[in-house]
């Protein structure tokens, strides 16, 4: 059988996307790629997955696809404390995110937010953006990082490499490698690619993802395909559930 990548991260009418689930699976099957259905399950976001009820029935509705079965958590919102394992084991993979980020005072800052709390400044952003990015992959079982250079968008009109120290870059790669959590490449949020080669040098695992919300978007993962085919790591690298197993224990025998 030919290699087909797979779309680690995509939403449906679940949450905040615009296809509903058939749909995903069609646009992906147009693309020659393997869908996800990744919806926010939070309290804290654009969603219908916001209580563990929510989510079984969530997982119900994915069952009648051919379809990973994916959830995107935000790590600030409890809500993926509170599932029991068996309701865990349901998921293909999670994908973990950090919508917001801890402040040194302890505050959460909402990452979607143009402008900074009085006083902080890019460089400490960006400390408690790392720190965040630590406690996340300590403390979160899931199998992707989502998104790891979604910052406020302010931040993001300065150059990547001015704005992320190497250290920082180290300590995101180091964080992620020792919890066994892969570096998404997101096409939505496309990060640097000093960063992603740091990633792949280390041994992290690297996983694709469109974060699509429209029909445009939705497994549309051509640009993080080429990046990671550009640092030279092999295509049955990138991760698959299927190949290489979940932290969800989906596919445990
Ligand atoms: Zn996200
Ligand atoms: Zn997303």
């Amino acid at each position: 059988m030919t290699w087909r990548p797979v779309d680690c991260h995509a939403h449906s009418t679940h949450s905040d996307g615009a296809l509903a689930v058939a749909e995903v699976v069609a646009k992906a099957r147009a693309l020659g790629v393997r869908p996800s259905v990744t919806d926010h399950i939070s309290r804290d976001a654009p969603t219908s997955v916001d209580s563990p009820a929510a989510v079984e029935a969530y997982l119900d509705d994915l069952e009648e696809y051919d379809v990973l079965r994916g959830g995107e958590f935000c790590w600030h919102d409890a809500l993926w404390r509170e599932l029991p394992p068996q309701t865990v084991r349901r998921f293909t993979h999670r994908v973990g995110s950090l919508h917001s980020i801890r402040l040194v005072d302890g505050a959460h800052f909402r990452v979607f937010h143009r402008d900074l709390p009085d006083g902080l400044s890019a460089s400490a952003y960006m400390e408690a953006h790392v720190a965040s990015v630590e406690a996340l992959a300590a403390e979160m079982p899931v199998d992707v990082f989502a998104h790891p250079t979604l910052v406020s968008p302010m931040l993001r009109e300065i150059d990547p490499h001015d704005l992320w120290s190497e250290a920082h870059e180290e300590r995101v790669v180091s964080a992620l490698r020792a919890a066994g959590i892969a570096f998404e490449i997101s096409n939505r949020y496309r990060p640097h690619v000093r960063l992603v080669r740091r990633a792949a040098e280390a041994g992290v695992r690297l996983s694709l993802g469109s974060d699509g919300h429209s029909r445009a978007q939705v497994a549309d993962i051509a640009h993080p395909l080429a990046l990671a085919r550009s640092l030279g790591v092999p295509d049955e690298e990138l991760y698959d559930p299927t190949q290489h197993g979940s932290r969800t224990g989906a596919f445990d025998a």
